[in-house]
């Protein structure tokens, strides 16, 4: 069952549909950040399709096809041959290829042309996962076409990737696109206490931390994310509360330290973040929609003297200095000159013009 999964409830309410109009596309393209899903999306599409017993036209999660579809056969070793056969699940009609290397190859895009043409082996639909598809290149892209342009109708493709500006035209045509949003801080923090991967005090910290995506969740580093936080607050303090030019200039220092030179971006996501809550308090919103909920103490009396016009100013800001990011600048020059225009007290009108 859809309901099952966390999140992305558009998502469930546009597949449910077409499953129950008998109308699933032959291509579908999942497009979305990493870890918040989509594979899972996928093989639940897959027993939909397989199930035994369905109830409302969805895998009832507890057959023996629904079991045996979320169970997929991972090669054991990291040799690069041994990724290149389809990942079968434990199911004969739902299967996955992934990347054995950077690219995906020509060899598994065929594959997957002879495979769909078989009628199902056991259920009433063969489902085949493409993850990574970024990483079609120009000819296993142009093999994929061939099963894209007339797929056979007991055969369905579920593209999967993150990056859906590296796919060709030819390929994003021939899909119809399902666009999955980051998780909720409350969604994430929810996954993680009801599978019991957290306790709820670190849950909800992993939740805060994760921007959206479970694995990162799983894998982000809580006293990492702690020290950001303290040391952005102490910036948004400087700001709205003391106006410290003097403690701006010496984040900006700090920030631009080369022990956390890998962090600095990740900094800047943060700060944003506590902006956007001081934000939504002064603008009336409650303490359960804000990001970093249990700062809530600290976001209040900031909240109480941020002014909204000038906070929207900042985040453009931000988002101006993450652009330039890109190109070669002096990021100490650069975060100095950032701190200094955020406190000056003027919103910088040029940022809303057309450049
Ligand atoms: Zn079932």
């Amino acid at each position: 069952m859809f309901e099952s999964l966390t999140g992305n409830d558009r998502v469930k309410e546009v597949l449910k549909r077409m499953l129950s109009s008998g109308r699933l596309p032959g291509a579908l393209l999942f497009v979305g950040e990493e870890g918040i899903g989509k594979k899972l999306f996928a093989l639940e599409v897959a027993r939909a399709l397989n199930c035994r017993t369905p109830i409302d036209n969805q895998g009832c999660g507890s057959c023996p096809a629904c079991k045996r579809i979320v169970h997929l056969n991972y090669p054991t070793s990291s040799e690069p041959k041994d990724w290149i056969p389809i990942i079968w699940t434990d199911h004969p009609d739902a299967g996955m290829v992934v990347a054995p290397l950077r690219q995906l190859r020509v060899d598994q895009m065929r594959q997957i042309e002879t495979e769909a043409n078989f009628r199902p082996m056991e259920g009433k639909a063969r489902v085949f996962i493409i993850d990574e598809a970024e990483k079609l290149n120009d000819p296993s892209a142009n093999a994929l076409l061939k099963v894209l342009e007339e797929p056979p109708s007991t055969s369905h493709l579920i593209l999967i990737t993150s990056r859906p500006a590296m796919l060709l035209p030819t390929i994003l045509s021939r899909c119809q696109t399902i666009r999955f949003s980051p998780l909720t801080p409350a969604e994430i923090e929810s996954y993680l206490t009801s599978n019991k991967l957290a306790d709820l005090s670190s849950a909800r910290l992993r939740a805060r931390a994760a921007g959206g995506s479970i694995s990162r969740a799983l894998s982000g580093d809580l006293d990492t994310f702690t020290a950001q936080r303290r040391a952005m607050l102490v910036v948004l303090e400087a700001l709205v509360v003391t106006n410290n030019v003097a403690q701006l200039l010496r984040s900006s220092e700090q920030l631009n330290e080369a022990q956390y030179k890998d962090e600095f971006e990740e900094r800047l996501d943060v700060m944003e973040t506590l902006i956007r809550d001081a934000w939504m308090l002064s603008l009336g919103s409650k303490r359960e929609q804000l990001v970093n909920e249990d700062l809530y103490k600290d976001l209040e009396p900031i909240s109480r003297r941020i002014d909204p016009a000038k906070a929207a100013a900042w985040i453009l800001e931000i988002e101006d200095m993450r652009e330039q990011l890109i190109v070669n600048i002096n990021r100490k020059a650069a975060t100095d000159a950032l701190f200094v225009t955020m406190s000056s007290g003027e919103i910088p009108v040029k940022r809303f013009s057309v450049k």
